[in-house]
């Protein structure tokens, strides 16, 4: 379809997925009507339902020009995989004929062999499944000169261990559905079926003329420059943000969001970051799942219809040292199947105190288990960017603003009388929403900040699947919320009245969950003392905070909420530590590819240019009445680079020796730890001699593209 302004989104939204409406007019309404019921219910859909929706989804695909269909899933890399087979089959009488059954739309089987299992499956069984996942719709992906039928689906391993990222973000949702129902019965609300985890995901990228792109061994290696001299200008004057967005990337942005519209994602908000080149792109909230699913086409999205349009999409964390970062802002929050936001502050006094509860569950969660959140976040790419250059720090704190703290404050000091207690929370946060508006954007340096009616997770990386992030959130959630349940029901079973043992249970949590909240400048030394002072977490790097997943109480609670067994969760730690370790192996590699191929060889040639003419001028400095004071400065020029030169040589060397050594060591948390504490400051190091140079070496012999020219040429 065309992109054409004159229509408008709303006739072609979803137009490439199966969702609703084309299941209406494919499904006969029996089928229709049952498959409806199993996606509402969060159930597996029957394999009477499957032939016959697996025939309606075949005809619409191939009426929209599909030939091929895909299990579409995320394996542990972090991406997502993709595996095509055609509808043609030959019959027995050898006519050819399109066709996809049952079996094949809820059950796959790719060879998988070549995908991470942590060790979960051995070669002899190395075959997963994919099921589908039918709350996620399928969709038709444009790729090449035709479509493909993309089926979301889960991968899970012959034993049934989950070997993607979706199959246990599906089960906190579980988890925490359960969770939440219970704790709202005991709060007496006994009209909830299912609770929701919903999400809205933002993206922050930059984006960069490919002809510097592809100039960039670091760039299309490692997604991030390893060398690079900061301009003149940076960011300093900050005029990027909301500033107007260049015609060429308005024109890529609108391609994408055509897509999008396309594939049924609700793309919302488009504007600049911070940074020169930096962007962000918002879809509207949805279900955890779908949301995760959707970034990942986003990120897809983006990356293709960059490349069309002479762009290259960089979606690293930090892509420019010293200039801001990308995040992923993940916005979350819980809603009832009776449509109640439960992280909503409602009108009534009875829908805030609810909303306190759940309030204060969250903030239980996030004290108990801050090291695991940011466990989920940690990657190779985001530890460049925690902590650094407006980035949220690695502490993990919650920001709830002014108003909520005043509520909560005096709840805590009993300035407010129990049994009048209801007529004040009614008083007092009826004001919420509005002045809440306010404080969305006054503490952007908070990595969990309450918005208004949903948290924000603003430490996510811009490269990561949303995935984990959004599992983790929901398991933690799920025992907090349990721990919650438990203290009012104790209290009621001694023999207190509900509403009394409510409010004494919100008031006793308050106080206990002091320590988490945190409403200060999040990139100031006062929160790294704040945290040392509370005993918070401050987890550096990702080889620290994989060891999280070492914790034997970490490992109780994802088997309790059945979101990770034993072996899926020993699985992830090996995967994410390995490929932690690789990465860094490759930059390293990379860099020293750099030095070798270019700033060695061009410093040289410089150096070889200045150090004739500096001779040339000795020859004849008699001649032409030149003292030998007189050619000092000129001369100093020539040591400092020639001296440059020869450290960065040894470093070259000493950096052989170092990617050498990384497999000497015999655990992956022995070489994980060598990588973070020795070879990452070391090429650090390394960096900050090249950039030195490059600042002096003649721009016609640094083959380099460099800062500037990525940052501020259109
Ligand atoms: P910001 O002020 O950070 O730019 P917005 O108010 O535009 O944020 O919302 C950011 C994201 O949060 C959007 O994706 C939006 O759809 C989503 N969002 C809004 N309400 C909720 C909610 N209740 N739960 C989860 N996400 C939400
Ligand atoms: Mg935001």
């Amino acid at each position: 379809m065309k992109s054409d302004s004159k229509i408008p989104v709303s006739t072609y939204f979803g137009a490439m997925t199966f969702d609703h409406k084309a299941m209406r007019a494919k499904l006969p309404k029996e089928e229709f009507t049952a498959l409806q019921d199993t996606i509402k219910a969060g159930k597996k859909i029957t394999a009477e339902i499957a032939g016959v929706v697996a025939h309606g989804m075949k005809e619409w695909a191939m009426e929209n020009g599909a030939t091929h269909y895909t299990h579409w899933f995320q394996p542990m890399t972090g991406s997502t995989a993709e595996k095509h087979d055609a509808f043609l089959s030959i019959d027995r009488d050898g006519t050819p004929i399109e066709r996809f059954s049952g079996e094949q739309l809820i059950q796959g089987e790719p060879d998988a062999s070549s995908f991470p299992s942590g060790g979960m499956r051995t070669t002899f069984e190395a075959r997963g499944y994919t099921a589908w996942d039918p709350s996620s719709p399928a969709f038709l992906m444009r790729g090449g000169k035709d479509l493909t039928l993309c089926i979301p689906t889960v991968f899970i391993s012959y034993h049934g261990e989950a070997l993607d990222a979706k199959t246990p973000l599906l089960r906190s949702m579980e988890a925490i559905s359960n969770s939440a129902i219970r704790l709202l019965e005991v709060l007496g609300v006994t009209d909830v079926t299912r609770v929701k985890t919903v999400a809205g995901i933002e993206q922050e990228y930059f984006l960069i003329d490919k002809k510097f792109y592809s100039e960039r061994p670091d760039l299309v290696m490692c997604g991030r420059t390893l060398l690079g001299a900061l301009p003149p200008k940076g960011q300093q004057l900050e005029d990027h943000y909301f500033g107007s967005i260049p015609d060429r990337v308005l024109e890529f942005m609108q391609d994408v969001e055509h897509e999008l519209y396309l594939l049924g994602i609700p793309a919302k908000t488009r504007h600049n970051e911070v940074a020169p080149h930096q962007f962000e792109i918002a879809p509207i909230f949805e279900e955890a799942n779908i949301a995760v699913d959707h970034n990942l086409l986003v990120m897809e999205v983006m990356r293709k219809i960059a490349d069309k349009k002479g762009f290259a999409l960089l979606l690293a964390e930090k892509p420019f040292a010293g200039i801001n970062g990308s995040g992923k802002h993940n916005n979350w929050s819980i809603a009832t199947s009776t449509g109640i936001n439960l992280l909503d502050p409602g009108d009534t006094p009875e829908k805030n105190l609810h909303f306190l509860i759940f309030l204060v569950a969250v903030l239980k969660a996030v004290l108990k288990r801050g090291d695991v959140l940011r466990m989920s976040i940690a990657s190779m790419g985001n530890d460049h960017r925690l902590g650094a250059n407006e980035a949220p720090p690695a502490v993990v704190t919650v920001f709830l603003g002014e108003l909520l703290e005043r509520v909560l404050d005096a709840i805590e000091s009993g300035k407010v009388d129990l049994k009048t207690e209801k007529q004040v929370l009614n008083l007092g946060l009826s004001r919420v929403p509005v002045v809440n508006k306010d404080y969305t954007d006054r503490n952007r340096t908070s990595p969990f900040a309450f918005t208004g009616n949903k948290f924000e997770f603003r430490a996510v990386g811009s490269s990561q699947a949303a995935s984990a992030p959004n599992m983790v959130l929901n398991t933690i959630m799920a025992e907090a919320v349990d721990d919650m349940s438990d203290a009012i029901l104790a209290k009621i079973n001694a023999g207190q009245e509900r509403d009394a043992a409510i409010l004494e249970t919100l008031r006793e949590q308050i106080t206990a969950t002091k320590l988490i909240r945190y409403q200060g400048d999040n990139y100031s030394e006062a929160l790294q003392q704040a945290a040392r002072e509370r005993g918070l977490p401050n987890l550096k790097n990702t080889p620290q905070s994989l060891r999280v997943l070492l914790k034997q109480d970490v490992h109780e609670m994802f088997t309790k909420y059945g979101v990770l067994s034993e072996q899926e969760i020993d699985a992830r730690l090996h995967i994410r530590l390995e490929r932690y370790v690789k990465g860094l192996d490759i930059e390293a590699r990379t860099l020293q590819l750099m030095l070798k191929t270019f700033v060695i060889p061009d410093v040289s040639e410089y150096q070889g240019s200045i150090g004739n003419s500096l001779s040339n001028l000795i020859a004849v400095a008699d001649a032409i009445g030149l003292s030998e004071g007189s050619l000092k400065s000129q001369a100093d020029h020539l040591k400092m680079i020639a001296e440059n030169l020869s450290t960065l040589l040894d470093m070259s060397a000493e950096l052989d020796e170092m990617i050498e050594k990384i497999d000497s060591f015999a655990t992956e948390f022995e070489k994980a730890d060598y990588c973070a504490d020795t070879l990452l400051p070391f090429m650090s190091a390394i960096r900050t001699v090249s950039d030195k140079l490059e600042q002096v070496v003649d721009r016609s012999r640094w083959q380099l593209p460099t800062y500037s020219e990525m940052l501020f040429e259109h």
